[in-house]
Order: C-alpha cells, then sequence, then structure tokens
C-alpha cells in the first residue's frame, strides 16, 4: 500500500489525527484533496470522514485548532466546516446512501468507510489516506482509482448506469474532471452519459451550470463541449448552443461549421483570459447566426445583422440558463453587440473618427473586446492570420493614440443638460436631448474638440438653428477651471 503519510505530517492533519486516537474513532482524509494531493496540484480544501457523526468530531476539534475557530454545521446535511487559516476543513460521517427516482438527494444511513466510498462518484474521487494510528498515511483504494489516475481515466466506482441514475450531476462533474484534468471518460462509463442524459432534468439548473462554468474556466474548454455534445447532454442543457453545429452547400459553397469555429475562438481565448464573463461573450459571439443565415447566389452565404440579433438573445438565454442578470450580463450583450466592429475597422482605412465611436461604445471594455476579437481570428491560412493580426495592431495603435488625444473612453458631455436648460431657458423637453446628442455627434465626428471651449459656441449655434433664444447673454459661463471629468482618463 502506498504510503502518503508525509504529506499529512503536519497541522491541521496531526490534531485531527490526534483527536480520532483519543475518541477511538476512525479518521480519513478523503475525495478531491487525495486526488489533487497525487496529481501533486496543491489545495487547502480537504473532505474529512469519520466513521461517527462528523458534526461532534468538528465540534470537538474547532477549539483545539486555535481560540476563536469554531465548526460550522449543517445539522441537515450531517456536515461540518471549520476554517483553519488558509485552510477549508470538511467533516462528514461516513454514510451509505440510497437513491429514488424522482431527486438526487439520497436517503442516507450510517455506514463505513467502504460504504461512503461505494458512494463517491468517480474511482479517482474514492481513495482516502488514513489518519488512525495504526495505519496513518495509507492510501485506502477499494476501486483502484490510483490506476486511472496514472492512465487518465474517469471512471465510475460502480455500475455507471446506477452511479449517473442516482445523480445525474455526475454526468456534469465527469465531464468537467475530463475537461479540467485532461483525462478522458472510460468507454463503459461515457456510453452510460448517453444512455442517461435525459435524468438531467431532475437536476437544478444552478447545479447544472455551475459544472458547465467550470468547464468554460478549463485550460481548453472546447474538450469539454465536445464531450458533452457527443454524448447528447449538450441538447438537454443548452439546446441554442447545439444550433451552431452544421454546414451547408448550396451551388458548391459551404459556410464554416459555427459550432467548431465557437469553440476555438473560446480555447484561443482561454489562453489569454480567464474572465469568465469574456469567455461567455466568445461562446455566444456567433450565436445568431443559425436564425440570420441566407444564401444569396451573389454574396453567398450571409449572416447579415447577427451581432444585433446575438446581443438580443444574450438576456433570454442568461435567463433559461439561471445566469446573472445583472452587469455581466450586460457585458456579454455588448461584446456580443461589438465584436465585428473592429475587424471591420483592420479591413477599412481607419478613421479618427470610427476609432472614437469605437472607444465610445466600448468605454472600459475595448481591451476585453479586442482580446475577443483576436481570438475570433481561426483561419488556418497563416498569411491571413498575419495580416489580421498586423491590423488589429494597427487599430490598437490608432485606439491608443486618439484616446490620449480626445478622452473618449468613459465619456461624459462636456456640456450637460442643466446648462442648455439655462441658457436658453428651456424646461426638460426632448430638445435638451437634441442639443446633446448634436454636441456628442460633433465630438465624434472630430468636428469639434471634446471640450467645454469648443462645445459652449457650438451649442449656442445649434440652438440658435433650432429657433431658440438665449436668455442670459452677459451671463457667459466660464470653462471649468478644475479637470472635467471628462478629462480625467
Ligand atoms: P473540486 O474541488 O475541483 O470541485 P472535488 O473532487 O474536491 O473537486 P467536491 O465537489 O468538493 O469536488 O467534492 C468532494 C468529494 O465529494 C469528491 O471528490 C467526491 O468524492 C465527492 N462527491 C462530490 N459530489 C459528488 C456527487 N455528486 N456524487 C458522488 N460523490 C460526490
Amino acid at each position: 500500500m502506498a504510503d502518503y503519510s508525509k504529506y499529512i505530517q503536519k497541522e491541521p492533519f496531526t490534531s485531527i489525527s490526534k483527536l480520532a486516537v483519543e475518541r477511538k474513532v476512525q479518521a480519513f482524509v478523503i475525495g478531491g484533496y487525495v486526488r489533487d494531493l497525487i496529481l501533486e496540484r496543491p489545495s487547502k480544501d480537504v473532505d474529512f470522514v469519520v466513521v461517527d457523526s462528523g458534526i461532534d468530531f468538528a465540534k470537538e476539534l474547532a477549539p483545539l485548532l486555535g481560540k476563536n475557530i469554531e465548526a460550522k454545521y449543517f445539522q441537515n446535511f450531517g456536515t461540518a466546516m471549520i476554517r483553519y487559516k488558509e485552510w477549508e476543513l470538511e467533516f462528514v460521517g461516513a454514510r451509505k446512501e440510497s437513491y429514488r427516482k424522482e431527486t438526487r438527494k439520497p436517503i442516507v444511513e450510517n455506514g463505513t468507510l467502504g460504504d461512503d466510498q461505494r458512494r463517491r462518484d468517480f474511482t479517482i474521487n474514492a481513495m482516502s489516506v488514513s489518519l488512525n494510528q495504526e495505519d496513518f498515511g495509507m492510501l485506502h483504494d477499494p476501486f483502484n482509482g490510483l490506476n486511472d489516475l496514472e492512465n487518465k481515466l474517469i471512471r465510475t466506482p460502480l455500475d455507471p448506469d446506477i452511479t449517473f441514475s442516482d445523480d445525474p450531476l455526475r454526468m456534469m462533474r465527469a465531464i468537467r474532471f475530463a475537461t479540467q484534468l485532461d483525462f478522458k471518460i472510460e468507454q463503459n462509463t461515457f456510453r452510460a452519459i448517453s444512455r442517461n442524459k435525459n435524468r438531467i432534468s431532475i437536476v437544478s439548473k444552478e447545479r447544472v451550470i455551475d459544472e458547465l462554468n467550470k468547464i468554460i474556466l478549463a485550460d481548453k474548454p472546447s474538450t469539454g463541449f465536445k464531450l458533452l455534445d457527443e454524448s447528447g447532454l449538450l441538447k438537454n442543457i443548452f439546446p441554442v448552443f447545439t444550433e451552431l453545429k452544421g454546414v451547408e452547400i448550396i451551388n458548391g459553397k459551404a459556410h464554416k461549421d459555427n459550432f467548431y469555429h465557437t469553440l476555438d475562438v473560446l480555447d484561443n481565448l482561454s489562453k489569454t483570459s480567464n474572465n469568465l464573463w469574456l469567455r461567455w461573450a466568445a461562446l455566444l459571439h456567433d450565436i445568431a447566426k443559425p436564425v440570420t443565415k441566407r444564401f444569396d447566389p451573389k454574396a453567398g452565404w450571409t449572416f447579415h445583422s447577427h451581432e444585433f440579433i446575438g446581443a438580443k438573445m444574450v438576456p433570454g438565454i442568461f435567463k433559461k440558463l439561471k445566469l446573472p442578470l445583472n452587469e455581466k450580463m450586460h457585458f456579454v450583450q455588448k461584446m456580443v453587440l461589438l465584436h465585428l466592429r473592429p475587424i471591420v475597422l483592420a479591413q477599412e482605412i481607419v478613421t479618427d473618427s470610427a476609432v472614437r465611436r469605437l472607444l465610445f461604445d466600448a468605454g472600459d471594455d475595448i481591451d476585453e473586446l479586442m482580446q475577443l476579437c483576436d481570438a475570433d481570428i481561426t483561419s488556418k491560412n497563416e498569411a491571413k492570420v498575419k495580416r489580421y493580426m498586423k491590423n488589429f495592431q494597427l487599430v490598437r495603435e490608432k485606439l491608443k493614440e486618439v484616446e490620449e488625444k480626445d478622452r473618449i473612453r468613459n465619456w461624459n458631455p462636456p456640456i450637460d443638460g442643466e446648462l442648455i436648460m439655462k441658457t436658453f431657458g428651456l424646461k426638460p423637453c426632448k430638445t435638451v436631448g437634441d442639443i446633446k446628442t448634436a454636441i456628442r455627434e460633433a465630438i465624434l465626428d472630430g468636428k469639434i474638440h471634446n471640450t467645454f471651449e469648443d462645445a459652449y459656441p457650438f451649442m449656442i449655434t445649434t440652438g440658435l438653428e433650432l429657433g431658440l433664444q438665449i436668455q442670459n447673454q452677459d451671463d457667459t459661463p466660464e470653462a471649468p477651471q478644475q479637470e472635467t471629468e471628462l478629462e480625467k482618463s
């Protein structure tokens, strides 16, 4: 039996082991921590199983670890948690579980270490290391998880049809672990996922999306999406995404398979960004291609306005998947809406005014947008990729130059509505908005500078052209002395 004692001859393991001896109960480190120890992926989240009450054990342990340390416990689940320095320690009593058809919540009874290992999802997650005097540091590995770790395999300890039907979330977990660890799912186990895919309907959407987000945050998320697709789970949990699949050919003209293109974009982006929401933007950037697809005998395949329609689809998708309907969603919407703009700029002669408009629309998210656009270059033609990258570099330089000059990012109007109303003796009305818009457009078009000195006379002219009268002619305001909001970068 392998000896892991050197890894657990330190706190908090020594205190836990000592208490187990004193109380004459068996205690083990179990699950992900053991797996990650062997894989040399350091972690500070540890699960312990105690062949007794996990809650009583944790309550007694907490004061032994330190003065102000307490155990938080969840009576309904029979679990307890202790935060100790940077560690998060979870305790559970060894248990036996049995399941009913309609829910993934098991009926629980007290059990042995073996029972507890049998209820675990995968062989690599069922290994435990003893904290007991007689075999301290020894690995208990009844399902040969060590072998599966070496062979990079995800396999259920019991019949996979039973494991997945009992708790269908395990199907998502299998794919998530395969993606995060770059493991294969053992054939029998994978087939059982396909057979049990419809059981996912008894799992709450929140749990499903938690797993999906972990897949999206992996180094190479496409692995997970391909497994979700092959098993049939993807169609159950995220059907709109599967519509991107397929290639149609008319008159010998084919369009690209947007499913695989999107996954390439997501993988590319994952090399440069860990931002979950930017990764969601990559996933959804072409989501409206299937509904906007047309064949034009002259132009070939077109996807007109897929960025607008795609941005409109984002809230519905977020709602269905139980993703947050807040500023994260707005960010994804904005990225989807703008994802073609830098590409168009890179293909044309870049004018200052087009750059100003892009800065105005993207605001503080301009760097993320450029990152997404870089990732969107998935051509296999190296010369093309080089050309696109060079053009993007030019756009980036131009963005920097224009921003330094005009301060458009996070733009605040140099003239506010109050001043317009005061100058022309107006009450709040549409005309005030029209004048503000005219000032903004003039700045973005480069007709006037983004300064109070330029904007004030422009406002006067615009008002007069609209037939308004100046009220306080002798009272021309001075340009603000201090740095205005708009000049703060
Ligand atoms: P990670 O921290 O990366 O999610 P983990 O393996 O520690 O990995 P947890 O969700 O913290 O994952 O679960 C801890 C352990 O509990 C697992 O290693 C596994 O033994 C067990 N486990 C968790 N969820 C399930 C489940 N749905 N079915 C069976 N066993 C599970």
